[in-house]
């Protein structure tokens, strides 16, 4: 027999099948991992069978496999496929995609099994005699801990850990060694499971559904094979109980199911409701998994111990076989597009991979992607509505602020007096608060404090970022620059902004505005450990403080009763953020925060929440609609933009990005780059060249980082059925491209920071 593989390196010179026969003694499937030499110097390296054959001609001689690397094939078939569309469809070697299918360490073997030492007693042992004999001759034990130790294991009457015998009997361990070698007890070792819980929640009882959540339920479970759903509810209107009923279902089935949840709302109150549900066979997969936890939940997994996995991102490729669902909720969060490699979207993943399968791809959210909502109205995935919150919880009341107004009628606090108001009412009467204030981004915009004009660039409709180095404005898309005007061009006031409040000084002014206040501060500064997020989060929910501050991690997962007013203390900190996506995401961010408020009943009253947001642009879409609550015309409006002034989804942005300690390298590299694809993509589009919108090319927007210029070529493509050999002629061109300090290509980063 003989089996191709991929072997274990990541470099596109070996990204091609190698043929090996396998010994007949070995038990080698499609899947397996194994140990092969390799190269001249036939190094013992790891690979990956792809494919086993009985015949294979060669006028070489054909080396062998050495050995297996685990007893069963650590990748499911469908797990190959999925990786051999990976690595065309994000340009990677199969070797990078195949590893992202896998715990990182397994390979090398930097983890192992844990096995438990437990003892009982000796089988056909005569305890009275052996207790007589541990007895000196005026009747006391020779050794207190040894008789101890045993007449404890006779007691239990089953196998015992020597950890648990410790917990028992400190120090038992030595008195376990030496009954041991008396022989009176005997030794077995086990596998066990590391496990990421302390101890099993409660199991709920379901609850009776909504007509609502009834329908939806329905919908998903009279689908058919590959199909995608698209869940969109409003906050607390109860779609993690549709995931709940659907995941049911593909227990029932003999299925597994897979569940994504934000990275930062994997909180144990998270898991514990899948846990509580579904009990053992639910595993997490998330980042502060220790390495040998993370191996024996993929384990549990790929051994079928666990059905369900709830994780982060890269739960989407869990080894579950029969795989019937995949959840991904909170669609619409940035963090679902991967940066490294391959820079893979979790949700173009799923789709592929519940293809593959046969399974259900359930998107949810209350704010989704435009493109989901795009495609849902195209019919190409199947949307389903959940307009109400659960138990008549009427949705949050929200009032903006016009901060301009506040600023000319002479208060310049960073609270309006309606919100400072609103904090002392409800910190007076005992509730919490929610202030938050998303500081995210690179450099501010400059913004006028009298009128509040911001400043756009004049081809783009976006914000232009203000560059402290050479104190101009710019734009990131085209390249468009100006310089910083002493005066506002709109009313000629020269109080002109260009730094924001952070989260610290909203701190300092509560403190100052309420002098006894209790309050909480949350954001990358304060959450550096491994749980103070959670902790944080844990004390509010005990009512150790009446404020919590914080940048979007507070808008994230929790229901926190407590809760009856939310302060966003400036909306425009992520508006005008010179990226073309800044209204959706502010339009998200708003939303989310907004369903914070007023969540749950309190003390078995109705309690309707209050919102306040604060902003100089009372009048932006993506603020009045959220104060609203009204995603639909948000869509409406947004993709009618989009498509007018074509930028994504209706276009392809895809940048190249160069760095050097030399400036003058990196512009050239740049510019060539440009010129070469201008070429490239006339060639590979021929008639259809106007889908090129445009090329350009200098300075990013962070020109020097790390003492490296940087300067990128971007390049806009009208997105058609002819976008995927454009794409691939410019994946040609840079791997053809080699120049030192060039980065490679991306397609529609996340930042083009
Ligand atoms: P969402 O995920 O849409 O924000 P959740 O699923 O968290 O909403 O539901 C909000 C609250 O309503 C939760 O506390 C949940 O336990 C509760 N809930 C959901 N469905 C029902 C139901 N059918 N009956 C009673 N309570 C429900
Ligand atoms: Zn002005
Ligand atoms: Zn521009």
């Amino acid at each position: 027999m003989f089996a191709k593989l991929i072997v274990d390196i990541a470099n596109s010179n070996v990204d091609r099948l190698f043929t090996y026969s396998v010994p007949e003694e070995l038990d080698v499937r499609t899947g397996h991992r194994v140990l092969v030499p390799f190269g001249r110097s036939n190094k013992p390296t790891e690979a990956f069978v792809i494919e086993l054959c009985e015949e294979y001609e060669a006028d070489f001689s054909v080396k062998s496999v050495i050995r297996t690397m685990e007893p069963y094939p650590a990748l499911l078939p469908e797990q190959i496929e999925l990786a051999e569309w990976i690595a065309r469809a994000y340009h990677c070697t199969l070797c990078d995609a195949l590893r992202l299918m896998l715990p990182a360490q397994l390979r090398g073997s930097r983890v192992k099994e844990k096995t438990v030492r437990t003892v009982s007693i000796a089988p056909g042992a005569d305890c009275g005699q052996i207790k007589a004999g541990m007895l000196k001759k005026d009747g006391t034990p020779r050794s207190p801990k040894q008789t101890e130790v045993f007449e404890l294991l006779e007691k239990v009457g089953a196998p015992m850990s020597v950890a648990d015998l410790n917990a028992y009997i400190p120090g038992a361990g030595a008195a376990v060694a030496a009954l041991l070698k008396k022989g009176v007890i005997t030794e077995h070792g086990f596998v066990t499971f590391r496990s990421p819980f302390a101890g099993a929640p409660e199991r709920d009882v379901p609850p009776e559904l909504t007509p609502d959540q009834k329908r939806a339920v329905d919908s998903i479970e009279n689908g058919s094979a590959g199909d995608v759903f698209l869940l969109h509810g409003v906050t607390g209107s109860g779609k993690t109980e549709v995931y709940l009923n659907a995941i049911q279902k593909a227990l029932d089935e003999g299925g597994g199911a897979i569940v994504l949840v934000p990275e930062i709302s994997l909180t144990p109150q998270t898991t514990d409701r899948f846990r509580s549900r579904f009990g053992d066979t639910v595993a997490v997969m998330h980042s502060h998994l220790s390495v040998g936890e993370r191996y024996d939940e993929w384990r549990r997994l790929r051994l079928g111990k666990a059905r369900v996995v709830v994780g982060a991102r890269s739960a989407v490729f869990a080894p579950i076989e029969n795989l019937k669902l995949i959840v991904i909720d909170e669609e619409h969060e940035p963090t679902y597009k991967a940066e490294g490699t391959p820079p893979y979207s979790t949700d173009e993943v799923a789709i592929r991979r519940v293809r593959l399968t046969g399974g259900k791809l359930v998107l949810g959210s209350a704010t989704p992607q435009l493109i989901s909502y795009l495609r849902a109205e195209k019919g190409a995935y199947k949307l389903i509505e959940l307009p109400e919150r659960i138990n008549g919880i009427p949705m949050p009341e929200v009032e903006t602020v016009d901060l301009r107004s506040e600023f000319l009628s002479g208060n310049n606090s960073i609270f309006s007096r309606k919100l400072a108001d609103d904090l002392k009412k409800c910190v007076g009467s005992g509730e919490q608060a929610i202030l938050f204030l998303n500081r995210r981004g690179y450099s501010s915009h400059g913004e006028c404090r009298a009128c509040g004009f911001v400043f756009t660039c004049p081809h783009c409709d976006v914000a232009l970022t203000y560059h402290k180095f050479d104190d101009t404005l710019r734009c990131h898309y085209c390249g468009y620059s100006a310089r910083v005007p002493k005066k506002c061009p709109s009313c000629g006031s020269e109080y002109i902004k260009y730094s924001g409040v952070g989260t610290q000084q909203v701190e300092e002014q509560l403190k100052k505005l309420i002098p006894n206040v209790r309050c909480l501060r949350m954001d990358t500064d304060t959450t550096g450990g491994k749980t103070s997020h959670r902790d944080i989060l844990d004390a509010f929910v005990r009512g150790d403080a009446d404020v919590l501050i914080g940048t979007q991690m507070v808008a994230k997962g929790l229901d926190i009763p407590g809760v009856t007013l939310v302060g966003v203390v400036y909306a425009d900190a992520s508006l005008f953020h010179s990226d073309y996506r800044s209204g959706e995401r502010t339009f998200q961010l708003l939303t989310q925060v907004a369903g914070r408020a007023g969540r749950a009943l309190k003390g078995g009253e109705k309690r309707r929440g209050l919102v306040v947001i604060q902003t100089n642009a009372p009048n932006h879409r993506a603020v009045q609609l959220a104060a609203k609550h009204d995603y639909k015309s948000f869509y409406k409006l947004e993709i009618d933009d989009r498509l007018r002034t074509l930028f994504p989804p209706f276009s392809v942005f895809v940048r190249a990005l160069f760095e050097s300690e030399n400036e003058k390298h990196a512009a050239e590299n740049a510019a060539a780059f440009a010129e070469k694809a201008g070429a490239a993509l006339s060639d590979a589009l021929k008639e259809n060249d106007r889908e090129i919108l445009f090329i350009s090319n200098g300075p990013a927007p962070i020109k020097r980082r790390e003492n490296e210029y940087r300067y990128s070529v971007i390049i806009k493509l009208a997105r058609t059925k002819h976008t995927s050999s454009a794409i691939n002629a410019l994946w040609k061109l840079a791997d053809g491209f080699r120049v030192d300090g060039f980065r490679g290509i991306e397609i529609n980063p996340n930042d083009m920071l």
